[in-house]
Formats: structure tokens, sequence, C-alpha cells
């Protein structure tokens, strides 16, 4: 039900077909005789009669008939970090992605405020033209030295890097080779892209190696796209196996670190500091500035060619604003604190480790969560899984439901992002909250808890 906010089955579906639903309807009206206006039916113009607008409203009167309130745009007053404000009540939060406490951070901010005071607020221009400022290049360097490539290049919007990018790096006569959990940025590039789009199973490496060994020659280029960390089970790929892939069919390989940068590896430097692979072995590295790097943009991190060609051809780059001021700014900060305090990461992990074993412990299905920053608890039942988010937004407790569409029925879940600024006695007191609450919710999945966690 409600909108989605991670995978968006319905439009991959009509991808999957290889012609989106509006293709076809063009297709169709070119070669038949327009009819008259008065026999253009309704709900192909007025928007309240769309039948995707329509099912929408339905999905709202079912969560009003069921005496739910809508879990979504909740408003929070103030910062977020493990705790926020909504309804002018303090809660615990377990729904943001500051997964290292640098939002709102006074250095951080203190970064973004230095930045506007001397840059101004919006830089004005593309950077190509204009707009290109000392601070976007400080930050360029940084990230590019934190991930250890040659070079870095920005962008105002995480989700807009990866469109662009992948619409632009790939074009008809090419395939996209990408997880079957990928992020709707990743899914929108490739349609954009006008490229073959094949999506192997979750994480199942020997099902990419058995597509490319098929299809390698078939293709001009071939884009392997997968994820640090997948943001709805928190479980990440095995890359140097994928590496080992790529190399093996002359394929480009892109890794998104949305959820990894800032999160995996001893001083937060990602997935690739992980494995300890070797920078130069990916092609391009996508991430965001807006979760662990406490502000909003994408980047790509790889060769010097490679961001050169983006400088001055990609789409999203060339024919855009460059990064406002402020988010240079307070990326920046948060790039050089996380240097200084490489203990944040450390923090995270133990916290993450700690919600998950106290998670298994009471008996919920935490699916194939790896003990990063994300922990889903499974419950199989949209209507549960929203019971349940509500009842523990009733007891001060903040948490995303994640209900079908968004996933499979049997996948309804709620989701814990952890951040290191949260305290054990959080995850504690949630742990036991909602074993408490699962068991007037839905006892049959309450009564395969195995014993009561402690809140001592
Ligand atoms: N990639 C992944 C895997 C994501 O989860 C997200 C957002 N959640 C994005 C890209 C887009 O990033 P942003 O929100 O910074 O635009």
């Amino acid at each position: 039900m409600l909108p989605q906010i991670e995978t968006c089955r319905e439009v991959s579906e009509a991808i999957l077909d290889h012609m989106p639903v509006k293709d076809q309807y063009r297709t169709q009206a070119a070669s038949a005789t327009p009819p008259p206006a008065a026999e253009i039916p309704v709900d192909s113009y007025d928007i309240a009669e769309f039948p995707e607008v329509r099912a929408l409203e339905q999905n709202f009167a079912m969560v009003r008939e069921a005496g739910l309130e809508n879990p979504y745009f909740s408003v929070h007053e103030g910062l977020t970090n493990d705790r926020t404000v909504i309804g002018g009540r303090e809660m615990v939060s377990w729904a943001t992605y500051n997964y290292l406490g640098m939002s709102g951070e006074p250095e951080v901010a203190a970064a973004a405020k230095a930045a506007i005071d001397r840059f101004g607020t919006s830089v004005s221009a593309s950077r190509l033209v204009s707009g290109e400022k000392t601070i976007h290049q400080e930050l360029e360097r940084e990230i590019a030295r934190t991930i250890g490539t040659e070079d870095v290049v920005t962008f105002v919007g995480g989700h807009a890097t990866n469109e662009t990018v992948i619409g632009h790096v790939v074009g008809p006569g090419d395939l996209v080779l990408h997880d079957s959990l990928a992020h709707n940025s990743l899914l929108q590039g490739a349609v954009l892209s006008g490229a073959r789009r094949r999506p192997f199973p979750h994480n199942d490496f020997d099902a990419a190696e058995k597509l490319l060994a098929q299809m390698r020659g078939q293709y001009r280029r071939v884009l392997i796209v997968i994820e640090g960390i997948y943001s709805m089970d928190g479980d990440f790929s095995e890359l140097p196996k994928f590496i080992a892939l790529a190399k093996r069919h002359r394929a480009l390989l892109m890794v998104d670190e949305a959820h990894s940068i800032g999160v995996m590896g001893p001083r937060g430097r990602g997935i690739g500091e992980h494995f300890g692979v070797n920078p130069a072995d990916v092609d391009l590295w996508m991430g965001t500035l807006s979760k662990a790097l406490g502000s909003c943009g994408g980047y790509i991190a790889g060769s010097k060619t490679l961001v050169r060609w983006l400088k001055y051809t990609v789409p999203g780059f060339v024919y855009s604003v460059g990064l406002p001021p402020a988010a240079a700014g307070a990326s920046l900060g948060a790039l050089r604190l996380l240097q200084r305090q490489p203990e944040r990461v450390a923090k995270l992990h133990a916290n993450a480790r700690l919600f998950l074993q106290l998670a298994r412990e009471a008996g919920l299905d935490t699916g194939p969560s790896g003990g990063s920053a994300i922990v889903p608890v499974i419950l199989g039942n949209s209507m549960n899984s929203l019971r349940l988010s509500r009842a523990l937004f009733a007891r001060g407790i903040s948490v995303q439901p994640i209900l079908y569409p968004a996933v499979e029925e049997r996948a309804a879940r709620l989701r814990f992002f952890i951040t290191s600024s949260h305290t054990p006695d959080q995850i504690r007191r949630t742990v036991a909250a909602m074993q408490e609450e699962l068991a007037r919710i839905d006892p049959a999945y309450a009564r395969s808890a195995q014993r009561p966690v402690s809140v001592a």
C-alpha cells in the first residue's frame, strides 16, 4: 500500500517487458485513426481518474477503514538522530539514515555555515560554466582520498546521480545486469539509457555468471550493477567475486554505496575497505552524501578519465547546477570529522551487532541482515507490520513499516536503521517493546520467541 519508498515493482515489471506502458500506448495511438475528442476516456486526461491515482486513494481508504493512521510523512520538529520530536513528543528514532550522527553535529553545521558565508547559498550555475568553486574541488579530493580512487565528481542528488550516469554510460545495444533488489534510481537509469535490462537473483553471483556466459557476446557494453549494503535487508554483496566476474567477462562494474559509505570497513571507507579490494578494480563507485555524510547530493568516484568524461558530458552534471555550498561544506566537514573520529564507525558496528543479536535471541526474523546499520524485522504481513509500528509509536518508538507492494506480502516488515548515536539501553528497550507488542498483535509469531530480552 501507499507510496513505495525504495524498489518499485510495478514500474520494474513494465521495464522488464522492455517497453514502458506509455510507449505501448503511443505505438498504438500512432497507427490508429485518432478518436474524436468526446470519445477520449476520462482516465486519460483527468489526473484524479488515473487508475494508479485511484489505486493509491483506495489504499488510503483501506488504512482509514482499519482505524490506522497513515505512517508516512510524519512531521519531525527538529533534528533526527537517535531521537526525534514528533507532535511535541520526544521519541527514540529508528528511521533515519543519519548513520554517524553527522547531521546535527556542531562541527559539520559550522562547516556548512562557513561555506555559505564564503560562497553564498547557491553556486548559481552549472559548474562547467561559472559555478565551479574551490569547495567542490576540496570535497571531491576528500571523497577520492577516502575511497582511494583517482578522482570524483559530485551531483546535486543521489537518485539523480544514478539516473543520469547509468543513462549516459550505456545505451541501446548494451546490457545492464543488476541485482534483483536494485534501488529504483539504478533501474530508472537503466530505463533512461535504452539498454537491455536483466536482473539476477539477489546476491546470486553464480546466476549472474551464467547470464553473462550466455549473453555477454550479444552486447557492446555490459554494466554490472550491485550495491554495497542493500537497504531492505541490510545484507551486502561479495564484492571480490563480482570484481572477478566483471574482469572475466570484460564488463563494467558499478557499486552503489549509498548505505555502505561511512558504514562498512573499520574506518567507514565502504565496502572496498571491508573487503580490502583494489579501488581501481571497480569502474564506478557511486555514493550519496545524504546518509552517513550528513548532507545532500551524490558522487561518482573512479579514474581521472571517467571523471573528466562525465564532467564534460553527463547531462545531470553539465545541464544542472553545482552542489550548493552548504551541502558541499557539510559533507566535507563530515568526512574530516570521520577521519579524526573513526570510533564513530566502531560504535555503529557495536550497536548494529547488539541490535541484531537481541532481535535474534527474541526470535524475531531479521532476514539476511549482516550486522550492518540496517536490520529488518520481517513479519510477513502488511497489516501486522503497520499495527506493530503504530503500537511502538504509541510507546515513543519511531520505526518505519515496509508494506506490500514495496516488498512482497510475505516479506512485509519493520525496518530499523541503527546509528552510532543510539545507546545499548535504547536498543534493549526497543527489542523488548517489540516482543511485548507482538504478543498482542501476532501471538503465533510471538510464541516463536525464545526468551525475553532483559531491559537491565
Ligand atoms: N541509491 C540507493 C541504494 C539508495 O538507497 C538511495 C536512497 N535511499 C539512493 C541511491 C538515492 O540517494 P539520495 O536519497 O541521496 O538521492
